[in-house]
């Protein structure tokens, strides 16, 4: 029996906005003394209450836009309700049935290498929504007793999750939709999207199911399995790939034997690059959502998800086609320059830079891409000058030329008599030992056609 792997994924993105999702308090909660970034409304202290963050819902938007979803006129945030201790309010705000964003895709360009072939795959996401992240629950020994402490300063901080279709079919397809959902949201601006930070956490969700004669992405609702399981919490790109790897061996074995795996929840051991079963999954009405009382719903004019929409910067797909056109780059260099936007808008200022010293966007593009100059220090004007220097060609006049050349002739006979036997690679040579004599840069055209009078 042939099975496929049928995989969804849940992105966390945390915005990097300067205050948290419904209060004041700074977002910039990272490496900060625990419990310093926190007021009554983060840490759920009865009366008080939520304001939204309108920074934060223009940039889900945003990703959202940037998705190509749908953007509904009508929204609202819900109550998810559930118990943990680092929930103060018992309860998460969050979006049940009414996203800011949903029915978007996003189109990858695959590369199997085993297969050694290239191919495209569009991932349809089913909806993009606002939440606030949890506090975080430290365990350690204090005067040698187990302790769980709680740190609520990243209690409330912009969270935005993206949810797929189920239509990856491999750890590869995930992965490239991952670094390309990263970069998206770091062209935005919203999101340094840094894993070690825990600003971008990754929950796939797999299954696996016969592959039928007429099988084909994406799947019908009716022909998904009757199980998924989905992975908790990944913090790296290497561990999505090795949970979703483990997991596929795991159930297939399972279905191997004629049985059915378990619809839980499980979580990636990075020791053992396995997943151990967490808890059977809940269901959505064990949160028993309801609509967030506090605060009421959201009626978008056209006009304002317009007016967003010109706000977002040039996206990486578009930068990409446009570099190849515009500046004749080759699809591979055009990748790498726009590969981060801040490398894609030093390029550009250096080619506007370049353009009264006709340095063209080429030598610009072989620069940065060759000699990885450092960003911070190097402004584009001065990059500009170093290119110009090091192709400058110096007029040195004839005599001082002839010159040269005689005394490099005197000290290379053997190089001038090989020339003269009929090698050509011997003028080469003398080309580059009259070039050392000069500390500009001199035409080797010219230098050529010198020592080819002389030797004649
Ligand atoms: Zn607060």
């Amino acid at each position: 029996m042939k099975l496929t792997p049928i995989i969804g994924l849940e992105v966390h993105v945390e915005l990097k906005t300067k205050s948290k999702m419904f209060c004041g308090c700074s977002a910039d909660y990272f490496g900060k003394h625990p419990n310093t970034h926190t007021c009554p409304v983060c840490l759920g202290l009865p009366g008080a209450l939520p304001v939204p963050n309108k920074r934060a819902i223009e940039w889900c938007i945003m990703i959202g836009l940037a998705l190509n979803c749908d953007i509904p006129l009508f929204s609202k945030f819900d109550r998810k309700n559930y118990f943990y201790p680092d929930l103060p309010k018992g309860y998460q705000i969050s979006q049940y049935d009414q996203p800011f964003a949903i029915n978007g895709s996003l189109k990858l360009k695959v590369k199997n290498e085993k297969l050694k072939k290239e191919y495209e795959k569009t991932i349809r996401i089913r909806r993009v929504h606002q939440e606030e992240d949890t506090g975080k629950l430290i365990h350690q020994a204090v005067n040698g007793e187990k302790v769980s402490l709680i740190d609520f300063n990243r209690s409330g901080v912009p969270l935005v999750e993206i949810v797929t279709e189920p239509d990856f079919e491999s750890a590869e397809e995930v992965i490239e939709y991952l670094k390309k959902l990263q970069q998206i949201v770091r062209y935005l601006g919203v999101s340094d999207a840094n894993m070690e930070r825990g600003e971008m956490r990754l929950e796939p969700n797999i299954s696996l199911t016969p592959r039928i004669s007429n099988f084909q992405f994406p799947i019908s609702n009716e022909n998904l399995p009757k199980y998924k399981v989905e992975v908790k919490n990944i913090n790296s790109f290497k561990f999505v790939e090795k949970a979703i790897n483990y997991e596929i061996i795991r159930q297939t074995e399972i279905l191997e034997k004629g049985e059915t795996p378990l619809q839980e929840t499980r979580g990636f051991v990075e020791v053992s690059n396995s997943t151990v079963s967490q808890r059977t999954k809940e269901e959505a009405s064990d949160y028993r959502y309801f609509p967030e009382p506090d605060i009421p719903p959201f009626r978008w004019i056209k006009s304002q998800i317009s007016n967003l929409k010109s706000q977002m910067p040039e996206l990486p797909d578009k930068k990409l086609k446009r570099f190849g056109k515009e500046y004749s780059l080759s699809p591979s260099d055009a990748e790498i320059l726009t590969r981060q936007r801040e490398v894609a808008d030093y390029f550009e200022k250096a080619v506007n830079d370049g353009k009264k010293f006709k340095v063209s966007p080429k030598q610009i593009s072989n620069y940065i891409i060759h000699k990885k100059p450092n960003m911070k220090e190097v402004l584009p004007a001065s990059l500009v000058q170093s290119i110009v220097q090091s192709t400058r060609v110096a007029d040195v006049g004839e005599d001082k030329l002839r010159k040269v050349i005689e005394k490099v002739v005197k000290a290379n006979p053997k190089a001038a008599q090989d020339f003269k036997k009929g090698k050509e690679n011997a003028i080469m040579y003398l080309v580059g030992q009259v070039m050392r004599e000069f500390p500009q840069r001199i035409d080797a055209e010219k230098i050529k056609a010198s020592l080819l009078a002389k030797l004649k």
